[in-house]
């Protein structure tokens, strides 16, 4: 499709040339050849002579206007414009008589026709660029192309007109003289549309200029007289710059199809990228809704199922009690689950709110500690929490954040679990304070260690046990801790060596002060 527009353009830029060229000679002809015959014949085939230079124009500006070819059924009927021209060509409606003492020929009706469509032709060109230039509206750069490419033909087709009929109309034939100036007003016009707009691939038509420049001088040659050897080399040579000629056009057709195919490939891809964004925030935005709609109803079945449990509704049944434990477990895991589905969705919307305040880590990771001791016990794994040999200074923190992620590493770390325990301990530097949870469990695969922190991602060890989770926590911590200007990170020998999950926190974080603050800058470095 590109590649026939720009051949097209190409074609119809030398068909207008070679037109205008043609135009221009047989004036020449009429001004110069003292023989009546050619001059005759060159009056006679003026009105053929005149209209292809203003139908290849017309032609051409519909190409690059629609960036497609004309339809056929338009090509058809154009040309039928060009039948009574044909047909009247060797009649009296052509060239009424010739002037012998001024060696002219008196123009008959035919001619009247022609000025008539070539009118025709300027105002539909006119009428072209005005209906494409409402039409795009946003396309400011377009618009100007529009402006500059109608303007310049329009005013090269009409001077020539202008030229031909005050010629004709004032007897005063040197007016048709000034005809091809219009040529020069249509090449500044097309000169400036390349440069500033790169409308049209230079190159290409540089290149076939080049060609044809070469053809003809080396062509000229023939004119001289000049021996047969000379001749036979003349004609040796253009045969070899023409097939030289025809490869280069061609390779640098094939380049700039290339270029062509590369920048609609980027393109498309630019349009897909956009569209995955755009479906990216769709589905947060569902997360988002649907987390929401399903979080009050599970706080709900969560307080109920507590109340059942603490007795305000009577005594519970041993055996009752049984299931209403389980059904407060599982209930919890949905929370936990909507919970992290929402932090998901917070992130990635940018509308995480952080509320730093100066806190002392040890009683906080010690109240975490203690929440999961019950579980442990269940499990009958062991959970330790080993101090800092000297107090860490208070930091600057949003304490349910941490709180949040460091609950998650210890759960995680009984979770993933069989025998042994789970050890979370504290230890300061002079510059950060790092919380470790090191377990006995099932460990991680070296190639997993990195990706465990994306959005979704378990390990392969994970995938073989039976155990709830859905690869969230994370991701939800990493984005948490890099809020603070911190580290997370995991470390293990390998499957069955158990695992270390450590946080690391800067003591002091020159852009985090004590208040509420939307999601910190830090977040995106991290
Ligand atoms: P999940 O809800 O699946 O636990 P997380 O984001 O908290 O989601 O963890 C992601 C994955 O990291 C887990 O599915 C598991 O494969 C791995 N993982 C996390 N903690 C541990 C651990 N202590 N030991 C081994 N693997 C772990």
């Amino acid at each position: 499709m590109v590649k026939s527009k720009f051949s097209l353009q190409g074609k119809l830029l030398f068909a207008i040339s070679l037109s205008f060229a043609v135009w221009v000679f047989n004036y020449l002809i009429q001004w110069t050849i003292a023989y009546v015959t050619p001059d005759f014949l060159s009056w006679q085939l003026t009105p053929i002579l005149m209209l292809p230079m203003f139908f290849f124009s017309a032609y051409f500006v519909y190409v690059f206007l629609e960036k497609r070819d004309v339809p056929f059924s338009l090509k058809l009927y154009s040309s039928l414009l060009f039948l009574p021209v044909i047909l009247l060509l060797p009649s009296r409606f052509n060239i009424s008589y010739f002037n012998l003492t001024a060696c002219e020929g008196v123009a008959g009706s035919l001619w009247k026709y022609i000025y008539s469509v070539e009118a025709l032709i300027i105002v539909v060109i006119i009428f072209m660029g005005i209906k494409k230039y409402i039409e795009s509206k946003d396309e400011k750069i377009f618009k100007k192309e529009i402006i500059y490419l109608t303007t310049g033909v329009s005013s090269f087709l009409l001077i020539s007109w202008l030229s031909d009929i005050l010629g004709e109309w004032t007897k005063q034939y040197q007016l048709n003289f000034i005809g091809p100036v219009g040529m020069v007003i249509f090449i500044g016009f097309l000169a400036y549309l390349i440069v500033k707009f790169k409308a049209f691939n230079i190159k290409l038509i540089g290149t076939q200029a080049l060609v044809v420049a070469q053809f003809i001088l080396i062509g000229s040659m023939f004119f001289f007289p000049q021996s047969l050897t000379n001749r036979i080399l003349v004609g040796v040579t253009l045969l070899g710059t023409t097939i030289m000629g025809w490869y280069v056009i061609r390779s640098v057709k094939v380049e700039i199809e290339r270029k062509e195919e590369l920048q609609k490939l980027s393109d498309s891809l630019a349009i897909a990228n956009e569209r995955l964004k755009e479906l990216d925030t769709t589905k947060s935005e569902f997360i988002s809704i649907a987390s929401h709609q399903l979080r009050t109803p599970l706080t709900a079945i969560k307080g109920y199922i507590s109340l059942l449990l603490e007795g305000s509704y009577g005594k519970v049944p041993a055996k009752i009690q049984d299931v209403l434990d389980k059904v407060y477990t599982v209930n919890s895991r949905l929370v936990h689950l909507v919970e992290d589905l929402l932090n998901v969705s917070r992130i990635e919307a940018g509308r995480i709110q952080y509320s730093f305040a100066l806190t002392q880590l040890e009683p906080l990771v010690a109240e975490v500690v203690d929440m999961f001791k019950p579980a442990a016990k269940q499990k009958k794994l062991s959970l330790t929490m080993r101090l800092p040999e000297k107090p860490l200074p208070q930091l600057t923190i949003d304490p349910n954040k941490i709180k949040e992620v460091v609950s998650n590493l210890i759960d995680n770390a009984l979770k993933y679990t069989k025998e042994g325990g789970v050890t979370v301990s504290l230890e300061g530097t002079p510059s950060v304070a790092r919380i470790i949870v090191t377990d006995t469990g099932i460990g991680i695969h070296p190639e997993d260690q990195k990706n465990l922190f994306e959005k979704f991602l378990r390990s392969k060890e994970t995938t073989k046990m039976v155990v709830s989770g859905a690869g969230l926590g994370l991701y939800v911590g990493k984005s948490f801790i890099a809020a603070h200007g911190g580290r997370i990170w995991a470390e293990s020998a390998g499957p069955d060596k158990g695992s270390r999950f450590i946080i690391e926190l800067p003591l002091i974080n020159p852009n985090i002060h004590a208040g509420t603050s939307d999601q910190p800058s830090s977040l995106e470095k991290a």
